[in-house]
């Protein structure tokens, strides 16, 4: 059965604290850009998603025993959070 990075949205969050799946990312290898939650992920010692398009590891994600090993590749484009959802209220 097919999963994608969807599957994971939840564990994305946790670890990043915010939304991932809408997130893109540029292939290393090929440069090809995808959202986060299109890229195939595969389940084995830990979590791999890979490149919809050449297969490359687009990222790594091991349960550790306090938390996660977590390993990125390619260029991931996060969006600028708005100032009022981290900021504290002014006064
Ligand atoms: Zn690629």
């Amino acid at each position: 059965m097919h999963t994608d990075g969807n599957a994971i949205a939840g564990l994305l969050e946790e670890i990043f604290g915010r939304e991932m799946t809408g997130t893109e990312r540029a292939c290393q290898s090929c440069r090809a850009r995808t959202l986060i939650g299109g890229h195939p992920l595969y389940r084995g010692a830990g979590l791999v998603l890979r490149c919809p398009s050449c297969g490359d590891v687009a990222a790594c994600i091991v349960t550790t025993e306090d938390g996660y090993a977590v390993s990125l590749r390619g260029t991931w484009r996060l969006e600028r959070l708005s100032p009022s959802a981290s900021a504290p209220a002014p006064g």
